[in-house]
């Protein structure tokens, strides 16, 4: 951590907010809807700056047309961008699917890569989204996914200084347990979306208002 302030009082408070977020939101899950480490793949790169739920309306329509790894990286490009084509960036998002299709076949046996130096060989994949389906897919916990809302919660609760996505995941490996990787980001995530919200966070109705540094900004 920047301040390196008590870090063993800071994992003790990590401990609580875990604790106490754990309580509130029983079952932190991604609110992406996949089949395979491919289809959480190919969501989590259409998620990019986009709503979980268009991405699964429009992932619910195609991991129909395509089922499998191969039907993605033979698809005509012009006609996968036209299939997610309500979605920001889709030609650009439509590209780095389909050339991870075609990458993931021809260097890996057809199989998602396991390992972060893998997967963030692909196109469009940082670490966030690596750490999304190595966590969500496989249950490997290399790292933490930061998102928005992750990065934000993070900042407000005094768990970081920093901006930048890395700088913030390496704080909160730091301050937490291995095996609470992935359900941390989660949590954080659930929270983010329904209390400490971007623009008016609900600090009278926050289980973490006594834990938290920003409550009376
Ligand atoms: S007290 Fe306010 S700023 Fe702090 S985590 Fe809760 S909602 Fe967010």
């Amino acid at each position: 951590m920047a301040k390196k302030k008590d870090i063993e009082s800071e994992k003790k408070r990590m401990e609580e907010i875990i604790g106490r977020l754990g309580k509130e939101y029983p079952h932190p899950r991604t609110a992406l809807n996949f089949r395979t480490p491919f289809e959480l793949l190919a969501a989590t790169i259409l998620s990019a700056q986009a709503t979980d739920v268009l991405v699964n309306k429009i992932t619910s329509t195609l991991f129909k047309k395509y089922k499998s790894i191969k039907d993605f990286a033979k698809a005509p490009l012009e006609e996968l961008q036209g299939d997610v084509s309500s979605i920001n960036f889709y030609k650009n998002k439509a590209k780095n699917i389909k050339a991870c299709a075609e990458i993931i076949l021809e260097r890996h046996n057809g199989q998602v890569p396991r390992t972060m130096e893998e997967l963030t060989g692909l196109p469009g994949v940082a670490r966030k989204t690596a750490n999304i389906v190595l966590s969500n897919a496989y249950g490997i916990n290399e790292g933490i996914a930061v998102d928005t809302h992750v990065k934000r919660l993070a900042g407000r609760l005094g768990l970081t200084e920093y901006t930048d996505p890395v700088k913030i995941e390496r704080d909160l490996m730091e301050l937490t347990p291995r095996g609470e990787w992935r359900d941390l980001s989660h949590l954080l995530i659930l929270h983010g979306r329904k209390v400490c919200q971007a623009k008016k966070p609900k600090h009278g109705e926050c289980v973490l208002y006594d834990l938290c540094p920003s409550r009376d900004i």
